[in-house]
């Protein structure tokens, strides 16, 4: 124990240094997505999050839209309980089988307009659970989705670019319906 202690005080931690914080592209990101919310819903931006069936590794990275760092709710994008008051569903994970009924049931239960974007490379086809017998595939098997953000998992800001791209889309296809 002595020679622990005694290390310690000598030797670096074994960790990785943590990347320098980009605090001015998250604030120009986050403000664009709430702006474009904003112009397309006349409002904020409501997001309900679904596990239909990940390793969590996704969700890891939507907690961390909430975080200290990343807090984007002060951007007008929220997060909430009930997918009666959502706007977006972003649902993670291969969808597995004891899960697909209450995917279904919360996308009925979204009032429209609303749009579904599957977050991570799972949620595309299953990933590396595809053929599972527990899995029923990717979010689309089930739902119908308006954009997927591939990575395993994908990042806070690639999640953010996604939502961007989301809604530019969504207000670009309405002015020219
Ligand atoms: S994409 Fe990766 S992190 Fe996300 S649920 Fe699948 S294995 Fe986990």
């Amino acid at each position: 124990m002595r020679k622990l202690l005694f290390q310690s005080l000598f030797y670096r931690p074994l960790t990785e240094a943590a990347p320098s914080p980009d605090e001015a592209g998250l604030s120009e990101l986050a403000t664009a997505v709430g702006r474009a919310a904003r112009r397309r819903l006349g409002r904020s931006l409501s997001i309900r999050e679904i596990d239909a069936g990940s390793c969590n590794g996704c969700e890891l990275e939507i907690h961390a839209l909430n975080n200290a760092f990343y807090d984007v709710e002060r951007f007008g994008l929220r997060f909430v309980a009930s997918p009666r008051h959502a706007d977006v569903l972003m649902v993670t994970g291969p969808v597995t089988k004891n899960m697909r009924e209450a995917l279904e049931r919360t996308y009925h239960a979204t009032p429209d307009p609303k749009w579904v974007v599957a977050v991570g490379d799972c949620a595309l086809d299953g990933g590396c659970f595809a053929g599972s017998y527990a899995v029923v595939g990717g979010v689309s098997a089930v739902v119908p989705v308006d954009l997927h953000i591939p990575g395993c998992p994908p990042a806070p800001m690639t999640m953010l670019r996604g939502l961007l791209a989301l809604l530019e889309r969504a207000d670009s296809d309405a002015t020219t319906a």
